[in-house]
């Protein structure tokens, strides 16, 4: 994999309002920084106890974006640099989040994550309970969190047509939630969706962010 060129070529292609998330879970520290000198910026990883060292070990100019799913217990320690929380998926993780962003003097761009997939392990709200969240007195109260807007992930599959259907029903709830109105620090700008094997489709349907590892670093490491 030559990652430079990878990087180049997202660069060259994506929409200008699509944002790319390399994303570097278990890739080793100087993977990440061949991304870094290709002039990427945002890096994503879905486990704490791999995003801390390398946020130590690479330069403070990387915007951290945490991905996957994370439990309270662990938000304290990404909260003093992190700038993004993708898979938000409770209350419980959203108050933490909160919590500690407001004991490190921040505020934290957060997403909602929807559960769009077919299968029964990947996280997230479902529409109506997302509603039920957006309308609910925890976020006007969680001054330290940016609600910018919602992630979520297509069902493993290669039926395109239902990649397609899932990202587009991500996409209507992200419209539907815009008309409403909202706390002050709750906007919609951000759809999250798309990774190495689907992001064409998630591209074509809206996405804001997409989350690519393996069509960038090759083959992830063994953890
Ligand atoms: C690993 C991961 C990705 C990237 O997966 P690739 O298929 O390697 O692009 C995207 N999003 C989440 C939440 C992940 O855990």
């Amino acid at each position: 994999m030559n990652i430079k060129n990878n990087i180049n070529n997202f660069f060259q292609t994506l929409p200008p309002h699509c944002k790319l998330i390399a994303v570097s879970k278990t890739q080793p520290v100087e993977k990440i920084e061949e991304a870094y000198q290709a002039g990427q910026r945002r890096f994503g990883e879905n486990k704490v106890q791999e995003l801390v060292p390398k946020y130590e070990a690479l330069p403070k100019d990387i915007e951290w974006h945490m991905i996957g799913h994370l439990q309270s217990n662990k938000v304290k320690y990404i909260a003093p640099f992190v700038h993004w929380i993708h898979g938000v998926d409770s209350e419980k993780l959203l108050t933490e989040i909160n919590k500690q962003a407001l004991k490190a003097g921040r505020t934290i761009s957060c997403l909602l994550q929807i559960h769009i997939a077919k299968e029964e392990t990947k996280f997230g709200f479902s529409r109506e309970e997302a509603l039920a969240f957006i309308g609910s007195n925890t976020l006007p109260e969680s001054k330290n969190v940016n609600v910018k807007g919602l992630m979520g992930m297509a069902t493993f599959t290669e039926n395109a047509e239902q990649v397609r259907n899932e990202f587009r029903s991500l996409k209507n709830l992200f419209n539907e939630i815009k008309t409403l109105s909202l706390p002050a620090n709750v906007q919609m700008e951000q759809l999250s969706m798309g990774m190495s094997g689907d992001y064409q489709i998630a591209i074509d349907e809206g996405s804001t962010m997409i989350r690519v590892g393996s069509a960038i670093f090759g083959e992830r490491h063994k953890p």
